[in-house]
Formats: structure tokens, C-alpha cells, sequence
């Protein structure tokens, strides 16, 4: 059975890290990749990067549809992924599993290509648009130790300001993991 995997948030030093490159043939990714799964599905996300569960490997899981009426479940792991091309602008309203309780409207791209390693080691190149690229771009920019409230507009930063200070000063010794009941 996949196991929860606890949550990282902001304020832990490993949300800011630039993560490593990921082996696909890495043995620990047996049993990884179905707990961070899981996690996504039990925390209610669109989308979950291994920072967020404090693993430092350039790995992400997305199901973009996830929560829309008659979704079934559809889970995409991209591996070592690399976005070549962006294109257009769309703002939408975002969230973060590691950000809990904050949102705000943040440009991105609108379509967008790139590639990424599956689990089984094949190099895969695609195009996203529309929600499906924002959630890209949300999950790859972890991958570089970015969160969403670094690229909003300098008003919507000072509303968030004192939020984003109190949850970062929850963390203790570069550690600042969310512990949920369920645990
Ligand atoms: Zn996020």
C-alpha cells in the first residue's frame, strides 16, 4: 500500500533548492513514485513535486483534470522534465499544497513544450496548453526552488507578506513539515 507522505512548506530550506537529476532506473523510485501518487490524491492536488515531500530529485506528478466533474483518476510522473518553448500569457488563480491557505493570479505561459523521462526510462517530447501548461510550469519551477508567490505582481506580494512570514517562521532548523491528522 502507497504510503502519505508528510508535507513540506514554505519556510523549509529544501522548497528553495535547485533539485538533482533523477536516475528513472533508481530502485528507490519502486516504491516512490506510488506514495507520491497518493500524496497528490490525499492532499486534494493537481499536481505534487518531490521537494514538497522533501526528496531532492527532479521528479513531479500531475493530473491536471483531477476535480473536474466526472474525472477519473490519471496520474502523468514526469521525470528529469525540461520545458524548451513557452509561448502567450494566461493568468490564472493558483494554490500550493506547501503554501496552504494562499492564493493569487499568476502569468504564465499559455502553451508551452517539453520533454521528460517516464518511469520506464523513454525520453518523451509534448505540448501543453491552458491549465494543463500552468500546472507544468508550477511543478517545474519547484524543481528550481520556486513557488508561485514569487511571481506575483509586488501589490499581491505585500497582501501576502505577513502570511508568507508566519508560515516561514514555523520552520526549525531548515525543517518545516505540515503534519496532518491522517498521518
Ligand atoms: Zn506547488
Amino acid at each position: 500500500m502507497p504510503k502519505i507522505l508528510p508535507i513540506r512548506i514554505l519556510g523549509d530550506d529544501i522548497l528553495r533548492k535547485k533539485l538533482k537529476e533523477a536516475d528513472p532506473k533508481d530502485p528507490f523510485l519502486k516504491s516512490y513514485l506510488p506514495d507520491l501518487i497518493h500524496t497528490m490524491y490525499e492532499r486534494d492536488g493537481v499536481g505534487l513535486a518531490s521537494n514538497q515531500v522533501g526528496v531532492d530529485l527532479r521528479i513531479f506528478v500531475i493530473d491536471p483534470w483531477w476535480g473536474r466533474e466526472g474525472a477519473k483518476r490519471d496520474p502523468k510522473v514526469l521525470i528529469n522534465p525540461v520545458i524548451h518553448h513557452m509561448e502567450g500569457e494566461q493568468i490564472h488563480e493558483e494554490g500550493c499544497i506547501s503554501l496552504p491557505d494562499i492564493y493569487a493570479n499568476v502569468p504564465r505561459a499559455l502553451k508551452i513544450k517539453y520533454s521528460y523521462s517516464t518511469p520506464a526510462g523513454e525520453r518523451v517530447e509534448a505540448e501543453a496548453e491552458e491549465f494543463e501548461a500552468v500546472v507544468i510550469q508550477h511543478e517545474y519551477d519547484h524543481l528550481n526552488g520556486i513557488v508561485f508567490t514569487d511571481r506575483v505582481s509586488t501589490l499581491a506580494k505585500l497582501k501576502l507578506k505577513l502570511k508568507l512570514r508566519n508560515m516561514e517562521a514555523t520552520a526549525r532548523d531548515g525543517v518545516n513539515i505540515r503534519v496532518y491528522e491522517d498521518e
